[in-house]
């Protein structure tokens, strides 16, 4: 077994049953933002390991995977990690848990999927 995947079943044996108020909890834990930027300072950081994650796949295309370093889902699945870090801390700072906002995006999704309006714009479709 490589290292790589032991590494990966070690987290996998780490984390295997953790649930999504527990993701929470421990993202708070590393929270060091001051109260003033509640808010703020997540969505900025939000958008900024968004930003990372385009970038990369933009390099991705322009490079195509032959040109891209070895580990590069590795590397996009990081940034895809940071990115959630900052979407607990937003909904944290609204006072609304990721549970509550993962249920609510999946039964807009279903109820669009029944109107037959996934494809489209606009926030109430
Ligand atoms: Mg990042």
């Amino acid at each position: 077994m490589s290292i790589k995947e032991q590494a990966e079943n070690w987290l996998k044996e780490r984390y295997k049953d953790m649930k999504i108020s527990e993701y929470e909890e421990k993202a708070q834990a590393t929270a060091i933002y001051p109260d003033t930027y509640k808010i703020t300072y997540p969505a900025l950081g939000m958008a900024g390991e968004a930003g990372e994650v385009a970038n990369k796949v933009k390099k991705l295309i322009r490079d195509g995977a032959e040109g891209m370093a070895d580990d590069w889902k590795e590397q996009l699945a990081s940034e895809i990690g940071d990115v959630m870090w900052y979407c607990a801390a937003l909904a944290r700072d609204l006072d609304v848990s990721l549970t509550t906002i993962m249920a609510a995006n999946l039964d807009k999704l279903k109820a669009r999927q029944e109107r037959g309006t996934l494809g489209g714009s606009g926030d109430k479709r």
